[in-house]
């Protein structure tokens, strides 16, 4: 595996990821405007806020993720399971560039606490 690559490719997305979620805070930031009097479009309104926060807290765990992934690059743990220090698998890694577990401690884990 070509680790600065994937280095290089975490850095990106992580810049796409605080690129998107600075353009979701502009939305949210739109509160100080009074809400609309009619009932239902206040219902509306108040919708796509929740939504909105939402897709925040996803982009914010897959943002912390990558972060974790990029400093496990740094320290030379990046291929090693954080659980039992095994190869994780280049096809995993590809698969899913910030995973930190091999496939069995990501499947116990998965049992044992839903996550
Ligand atoms: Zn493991």
């Amino acid at each position: 595996m070509d680790i600065q690559q994937r280095r290089h490719d975490l850095e990106t997305r992580r810049a796409e990821l605080r690129e998107r979620m600075e353009r979701v805070a502009s939305h949210t930031q739109h509160r100080s405007e009074p809400l609309s009097a009619d009932f239902a479009e206040q219902a509306v309104e108040l919708e796509n806020q929740g939504v909105l926060i939402a897709i925040d807290g996803e982009l914010n765990a897959e943002l912390r993720s990558i972060d974790l992934a990029i400093r496990r690059i740094e320290a030379g743990d990046y291929e090693f399971c954080a659980s039992c220090g095994e190869e994780i698998g280049e096809a995993r890694l590809n698969a899913l560039p910030s995973v930190t577990l091999c496939i069995s401690c990501a499947e116990r884990g998965e049992r044992g606490t839903g996550g």
